[in-house]
């Protein structure tokens, strides 16, 4: 099954994408963590990339498509995938389109994460990463045990840099900007489902599982 999980960054795509690849036991295929990725390896792509993401601002779409093109390419993505944080534009999503059909492949559900501004900036502005395994926490909706200390792996925890609040601004107008378009083209290829993701992450994550059942019901979720 080919997901796409949709929405503002900070509606909890992340989150919810893990969880949904445990579940459906599917590839979970983020392009901001193989960006991240290539940053921290001081990659060609990495080395482009870095100033944009800093700021906030969307990646050129070929670089992205280049890598999510490789990525695309692994044997394990036969079976499937949940797709997060790709497409941002009519133009990704234009693209992915094309690359999928290199692949023999097609997008079955397109899931939008929908959140209001003042929950993405509290949860975003709150958020910490592990440096280790990359597990998230919040500074007041999910603490870690000890302060700075990853719960599962030990790691020491920081603050993305796109997570300090101007660049969560700035995140959220570019996305106003880009996503509109990327919505109504799902909505007219009839694949776009909408939920609230202001709901605790359980209940989301229980109506997304929902939707996919409803698309498969061979499902065991
Ligand atoms: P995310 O982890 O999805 O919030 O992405 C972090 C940053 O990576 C974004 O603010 C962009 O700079 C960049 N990025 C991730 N995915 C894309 C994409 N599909 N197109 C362009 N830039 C992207």
């Amino acid at each position: 099954m080919n997901i796409i999980l949709l929405g503002p960054p900070g509606a909890g795509k992340g989150t919810q994408a893990v969880r949904l690849a445990g579940d459906l036991v599917l590839p979970h295929i983020a392009t901001g963590d193989l960006l991240r990725k290539s940053v921290l390896q001081g990659a060609q792509l990495g080395k482009e990339a870095k100033d944009y993401m800093d700021k906030g601002l969307l990646v050129p779409d070929e670089l992205v498509a280049k890598m999510l093109k490789a990525r695309m390419a692994d044997s394990d993505v036969k079976s499937g995938f949940i797709l997060d944080g790709y497409p941002r534009n009519l133009n990704q999503a234009k693209t992915l389109d094309v690359l999928l059909k290199d692949f023999n492949l097609a997008i079955d559900l397109v899931v939008y994460l929908d959140s209001s501004e003042s929950v993405i900036v509290q949860r975003l502005t709150g958020r910490l990463v592990c440096s280790g395994c990359g597990a998230n926490f919040h500074i007041k909706n999910m603490p870690p045990k000890k302060t700075g200390i990853c719960n599962h792996c030990g790691g020491k925890l920081f603050q993305r840099t796109d997570d300090k609040e101007e660049t969560v601004r700035k995140r959220l107008e570019v996305y106003k900007q880009e996503t509109a378009s990327l919505i109504k083209y799902y909505e007219s290829k009839q694949k776009l489902h909408r939920l609230s993701a202001d709901e605790d992450a359980q209940s989301v994550l229980k109506k997304i599982a929902q939707l996919a059942k409803e698309f498969d019901d061979s499902l065991k979720v």
